[in-house]
């Protein structure tokens, strides 16, 4: 089963979704090691994406689908988290262009380019303790279960589970990019916030995939 334009429009349904359901959580963790405003910015942008994305043309492909949530998380999302995710988004749709249904190796690259997307703007590795820290075993799980010939909804599923390991694993990192790095050693303990945002809408995409709750 390949994934078309409802599963675009879902994935951005339940990403805003989970964000709001989410959002003192992620609020506390920036609070620890930031401003404590990535809950706030990711709720108002994805709040303004579900508003725009009502009056998108109902046959929009799925690389439309995420260039609107790329130019609205740009213009609504302050923080550095905007323009991360906004470029994303953005690359992310590029890598899908024209396609109206998604086998695993568009999954794989649309995921791809939106870890690239995050690089080229904030320049953070694994161990940076960022979102990269979920993006990039993300993409690595993606391309493996690809490669093993798994089903689009397992590929997925593969980057999710992932993602949330990925974040669990920025616990105990000292921050060298982000308002956290100001903090050195008191960054250690604490969990980075956009890597937890990164985890849960990787997940919605999962679920979007396999339809469940
Ligand atoms: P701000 O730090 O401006 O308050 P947010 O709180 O919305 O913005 O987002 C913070 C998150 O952004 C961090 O938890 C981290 O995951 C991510 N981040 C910050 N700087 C970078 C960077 N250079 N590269 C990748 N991710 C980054
Ligand atoms: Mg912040």
């Amino acid at each position: 089963m390949t994934l078309g334009r409802a599963w675009a429009r879902d994935w951005v349904g339940r990403s805003a979704r989970v964000i709001a359901e989410q959002r003192t959580r992620l609020i506390s963790l920036d609070r620890e090691i930031g401003d404590g405003d990535h809950g706030e910015n990711m709720e108002r942008g994805f709040q303004a994406v579900v508003v725009k994305l009502a009056d998108l043309d109902p046959d929009a492909a799925p690389a439309e689908v995420l260039k609107l949530v790329a130019t609205t998380l740009i213009s609504t999302v302050g923080g550095a988290s905007g323009p991360l995710y906004g470029t994303a988004y953005l690359k992310a749709s590029g890598a899908i262009a024209g396609l109206e249904e998604l086998d695993g190796t568009a999954l794989v690259a649309l995921l791809g380019a939106a870890r690239d997307g995050v690089v080229l703007r904030g320049k953070a590795e694994v161990g940076d303790k960022t979102m990269i820290d979920a993006w990039t075993p993300a993409v690595e799980a993606a391309g493996q279960a690809q490669a093993e010939g798994r089903s689009e909804a397992q590929i997925l599923d593969a980057a999710a589970a992932a993602a949330e390991s990925g974040s669990a694993s920025t616990d105990p990192l000292v921050a060298r990019k982000g308002r956290a790095s100001y903090l050195g050693e008191r960054a250690v303990g604490h969990r980075d916030p956009g890597s937890v945002s990164t985890a849960l809408i990787l997940r919605a995409a999962a679920d979007a995939a396999t339809g469940g709750t």
